[in-house]
C-alpha cells in the first residue's frame, strides 16, 4: 500500500487545483473522487463567469488575485456585467457601490440611456445599473483540465469511483477506506468534498463547521431575436436572476438558494418557471424553447467565506471547502494560498496581497 504526503478527497475544481499546487512543491499527492469522473458535481454545472464583485467584498481579494492567472492562461473571454435595478432600487444601487469602495473592483453607475445601449429590448422600468467591465466568461472545462493535467505531470495519483467511507489516524498516518474496500495511507488528508464537506469532516472525527449546500438552477433558452454574443452578464441588483448569452442561447438563473442535502441536484419546475417569469419582466425577447435545465449545489460556511487550512482540533486534517458560488473564479489564488497554509510556505506574487485570516478553518475552533 502506497503512502502519500497528502490525500485529497474530492476532485472538483477545489481538489484538482490544490492537487496541482501541492504536487508542485514536491509532495506526493493522492486525489480521490467518488464519481466515475472528476467534475461531475458543482464544478461541471457552473454558470462559468468571473465577476469581480460576486460573493461580496470578502471574496474580492481572491477573485482579483486569480484574474491575472486566468487571463494569462487563456481561460477568460471578456464580457462585462450589468447589475440592473428599477427606480425603486436606487438605494440598493448606491449601497452596492459603497460596499465595494476601496476593494479594487472597477464599477460605475449607468443611467437608462447608457443601459439601453448595452441591453437592447430592456423594459422601461429598469432605469438604473452598475457596470463592471472586467467580467468575463471562464472556460471551466479547460481550467479543470489544466489543473488535472498539471497534477498528472506532478505525479498526482487520481483514483475515481473511490467514495471514502472511513478515515482513521494512528501513529501520525491516516488510513482512508473506500466503499469498494480499497485503502490508502497519507500523512495529511484534505477535505475538498464540496457539498459533502461536513459529512467527510465527521468521518475524520472533526466537528462539522456548518457547510450548507444550496441548490442553484440554470436554464438554457432559445429566444427571439437571437441573442447577440457580446451582450453582458445581466444580474438583478435585488438578487432575483442573472442571465448571459451562451452559443446563441441564453443561460438564465432565478438566483435560487434552496437548502439541500448533499446529492446529485436536479432542477425543480417551480424554479424554472420563476426564472422565465423574471426574465420576461426584464427584456421583451420572446422565449421560444427551454432547451436544457440543470441544477447544482453551492456550498457555504455560515459566514459565506471559504474554509482553508488546518482543522482546529484534528491533527493532519486540512480543509479546502465552502467554495460557495465563487469556487471557479477564485481557484488559482485559493489553491495557491491553501497549499501555502498546508505546507508552511510563504506568500508569492499570486497570494501576497491576500490576508488569509478570514478564510482559515481555525476560525471555527
Ligand atoms: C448553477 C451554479 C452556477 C455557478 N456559477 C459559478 C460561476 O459562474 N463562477 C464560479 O466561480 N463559481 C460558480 N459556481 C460555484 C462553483 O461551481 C463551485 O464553487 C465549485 O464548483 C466548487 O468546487 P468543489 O470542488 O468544492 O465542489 P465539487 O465540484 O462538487 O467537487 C466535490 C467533489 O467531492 C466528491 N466527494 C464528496 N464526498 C466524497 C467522498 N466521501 N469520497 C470521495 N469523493 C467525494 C464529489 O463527488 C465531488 O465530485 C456555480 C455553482 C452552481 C451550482
Amino acid at each position: 500500500m502506497n503512502t502519500f504526503d497528502f490525500a485529497i478527497v474530492g476532485a472538483g475544481i477545489a481538489g484538482a487545483s490544490l492537487a496541482a499546487e501541492l504536487s508542485a512543491t514536491g509532495a506526493t499527492v493522492l486525489l480521490l473522487e467518488a464519481e466515475d469522473r472528476p467534475g461531475y458535481h458543482s464544478t461541471g454545472r457552473s454558470a462559468a463567469f468571473w465577476e469581480e464583485c460576486y460573493g461580496g467584498p470578502d471574496i474580492v481579494p481572491l477573485t482579483l488575485a486569480s484574474g491575472r492567472y486566468l487571463r494569462e492562461g487563456g481561460f477568460l473571454t471578456q464580457r462585462g456585467a450589468l447589475y440592473i435595478g428599477r427606480t425603486s432600487d436606487t438605494h440598493a444601487i448606491d449601497r452596492f457601490e459603497q460596499r465595494f469602495e476601496g476593494t479594487g473592483v472597477t464599477i460605475q453607475q449607468l443611467d437608462r440611456q447608457a443601459l439601453e445601449q448595452r441591453l437592447p429590448g430592456l423594459r422601461p422600468d429598469w432605469t438604473r445599473a452598475i457596470w463592471e467591465p472586467a467580467c468575463a466568461d471562464i472556460d471551466v472545462g479547460a481550467l479543470h483540465h489544466h489543473y488535472l493535467g498539471k497534477a498528472k505531470r506532478g505525479s498526482v495519483e487520481l483514483v475515481c469511483r473511490a467514495r471514502i467511507v472511513d478515515a482513521s489516524r494512528r501513529d501520525g498516518q491516516w488510513t482512508l477506506i473506500s466503499a469498494a474496500g480499497e485503502s490508502w495511507t497519507a500523512g495529511t488528508i484534505i477535505n475538498a468534498a464540496g457539498a459533502w464537506a461536513d459529512e467527510f469532516a465527521q468521518l475524520a472525527g472533526a466537528r462539522p463547521v456548518g457547510i450548507q449546500p444550496l441548490r442553484r438552477t440554470v436554464v438554457q433558452l432559445r429566444v427571439a431575436p437571437q441573442v447577440a454574443p457580446d451582450l453582458p452578464l445581466v444580474l438583478d441588483i435585488g438578487g432575483g436572476f442573472y442571465f448571459k448569452p451562451e452559443s446563441g442561447r441564453v443561460w438564465l438563473s432565478p438566483h435560487d438558494e434552496e437548502p439541500s442535502e448533499p446529492c446529485d441536484a436536479a432542477p425543480e419546475e417551480l424554479a424554472v418557471a420563476q426564472a422565465i417569469d423574471r426574465f420576461e419582466s426584464v427584456v421583451d425577447w420572446q422565449v421560444e424553447a427551454v432547451e436544457r435545465k440543470w441544477a447544482g449545489l453551492r456550498s457555504f460556511a455560515p459566514d459565506r467565506r471559504p474554509v482553508y487550512g488546518w482543522d482546529p482540533d484534528v491533527e493532519g486534517l486540512g480543509w479546502f471547502a465552502g467554495q460557495g458560488g465563487f469556487g471557479i473564479q477564485t481557484s488559482p489564488a485559493a489553491a495557491r494560498l491553501a497549499a501555502q497554509l498546508l505546507t508552511g510556505a510563504s506568500g508569492d506574487d499570486l497570494t501576497v496581497g491576500i490576508d488569509p485570516s478570514p478564510y482559515l478553518a481555525s476560525r471555527f475552533g
